[in-house]
């Protein structure tokens, strides 16, 4: 099963499954334990599970939920229920994110205002926001996009400034550290999704959202579970978005090695750096506020098509994150007009690597080979 692949064989874009036996047994054992107990919506698991998430992240509440766009969409709704936004408010949010963070705003009933990236770093920088201000805009919505850190200083003093709410959409960056604190914890309130393919990631779809409130965990608490604060009572009309007892369980266990697993990404990530060719692709700046746990490793190249159809002759999977941008969907109707060069030339340009917490140094070395071999 673990037998080293030869050097002309697939080498395939992700794996989900560790490479560990031990960890592979502790991951069944926790979900039978889960099957076994015949409890399997909301029980123990979720109630341990979100404790120690909450402990993790240095956030005081963790509240699990079914998706990270659920997590996007009850935060923002928890956030109008309090009265601290009203319908309509717009949300200041990088224009080159993945389409969920856009589509959780607007389901929400507020306005994305989607501001341009600093092309060296992909994150929104404090003056792009400063620029895209009006008497509207209520809440800067940070993307830890890649695995980057979003926050910063500036963005922080800038939001206090112009009193503005600080939310997080952390679908790629758990466990990512700024100074001492961690993604999950620089806002208000912060969105996680446990999607398979992210760094904390379940069998199947999950999320939650963590808050330093308690006023908004509890509002979370409600929405998620039709609006119920006790049996028989419904005070707000929410979602079913429940968290279920086993991918609770599952991310009980992968909670425990996600520092050693966002480690090794670092260090695949620092060969990467190390021995790639400048003159063929470039990549985003590391932050200078904070970490890199490397969700993916995303190369820009003019000649993105050539360099996948390279590699993908060469046994190697790539993938492109993402194709079109968020404003050009038909999703998204009212942002089709907006003139974002920076981001439609980020998402005419990337191509992604693999990167993967089982992928060996060797692994790294033979992508970086074929692109030595590779001539656009
Ligand atoms: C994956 C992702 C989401 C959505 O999470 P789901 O669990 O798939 O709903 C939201 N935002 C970003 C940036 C993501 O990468």
């Amino acid at each position: 099963m673990n037998m080293p692949l030869p050097d002309h064989g697939p080498l395939p874009f992700n794996n989900l499954l560790p490479a560990d036996p031990e960890r592979r047994r502790a991951e069944e054992e926790a979900v039978l334990r889960a099957v076994r107990s015949g409890c399997y919506i909301l029980g123990p698991e979720v109630d341990a599970f979100e404790k120690e998430y909450a402990l993790f992240c240095g956030s005081p509440h963790a509240v699990g939920c079914a998706s990270g766009l659920d997590a996007i969409w009850l935060m923002l709704r928890a956030a109008l229920e309090n009265g601290l936004l009203r319908p309509g408010d717009e949300v200041l949010v990088p224009a080159n994110t993945y389409i969920a963070t856009m589509l959780g705003i607007v389901q929400a009933g507020l306005t994305p205002v989607p501001v341009e990236p600093d092309p060296a770093t992909c994150l929104m920088p404090a003056v792009n926001i400063e620029r895209a201000l009006t008497p509207r805009t209520r809440a800067v919505m940070l993307v830890h996009l890649f695995g980057l850190c979003a926050w910063s200083a500036e963005i922080e003093s800038l939001s206090l400034r112009h009193n503005l709410l600080l939310f997080e959409d952390n679908a790629q960056a758990h466990g990512c550290r700024a100074g001492g604190s961690r993604t999950g914890s620089f806002g208000l309130a912060a969105a996680h999704s446990f999607y398979p393919t992210k760094n904390l990631g379940a069998w199947g779809d999950a999320g939650a959202v963590t808050t330093s409130s308690p006023e908004l965990a509890a509002t979370v608490r409600t929405l998620r579970n039709y609006g119920s604060d006790s049996k028989g009572s419904f005070p707000l009309a929410g979602r079913n978005s429940r968290l279920d007892e086993i991918q609770a369980a599952l991310l009980r266990t992968r909670l425990r090695f996600l520092d050693a697993d966002n480690c090794r990404r670092r260090e695949l990530a620092s060969l990467y750096l190390r021995t790639l060719d400048t003159r063929k692709v470039t990549w985003p700046l590391q932050p200078p506020e904070g970490q890199n746990v490397f969700h993916l490793f995303p190369v820009f190249t003019p000649h993105r098509d050539s360099l996948s159809r390279h590699l993908r002759l060469n046994g190697i999977g790539t993938q492109i994150h993402y194709p079109v941008a968020p404003h050009r969907q038909g999703a998204l109707p009212s942002l089709r007009n907006l003139n974002l060069p920076v981001t439609e030339r980020l998402h005419a340009t990337e191509l992604s690597l693999p990167l993967h917490p089982s992928m060996r140094s060797a692994d790294v070395e033979r992508v970086v080979a074929a692109i030595d071999r590779w001539n656009p």
